[in-house]
């Protein structure tokens, strides 16, 4: 058993993009800003017009955590839990897992990049380290 985040209209795009390997980041259509947690309304400008977008998906480690302790069934521990600005939308943070790579070699501005993990009908984003 495991928990998985809801999919809700402002959220569907940002957690099933992976399916295509695209990492989904609602923009606004009147004002390009970037909506991260995705909302249905412009927090800037008040627009009922967003679009997901992919982004990139490259990015940089700004804050890590090894966390020994599971905080849903199923996860393994220890896991590196980090914040991740992406490097084309910078002001856009992500807190994913960070895989591919020892939890205590993770640091703090390294290149990542994302990759998914799908669990039923949810791709979980995650970064690994870029070029790995
Ligand atoms: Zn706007």
């Amino acid at each position: 058993m495991r928990l998985l985040p809801e999919l809700t209209p402002e959220t569907t795009a940002f957690w099933t993009g992976g399916e295509r390997g695209e990492l989904l980041i609602t923009h606004c259509d009147a004002c390009d800003h970037a909506i991260h947690p995705p909302e249905l309304i412009c927090p800037k400008c008040l627009s009922r017009s967003v679009t997901p977008k992919p982004a990139s998906g490259k990015g940089t480690i700004l804050t890590v955590t090894v966390n020994h302790q599971p905080w849903m069934p199923g996860l393994e521990v220890p896991y590196a839990l980090a914040i991740v600005a992406l490097d084309d939308q910078p002001h856009v943070r992500i807190t994913s897992r960070i895989v591919g790579i020892a939890p205590d070699e993770v640091a703090i501005g390294m290149p990542v990049e994302v990759t998914f993990e799908q669990v039923e009908d949810v791709w979980m984003p995650q970064f690994r380290p870029a070029g790995a």
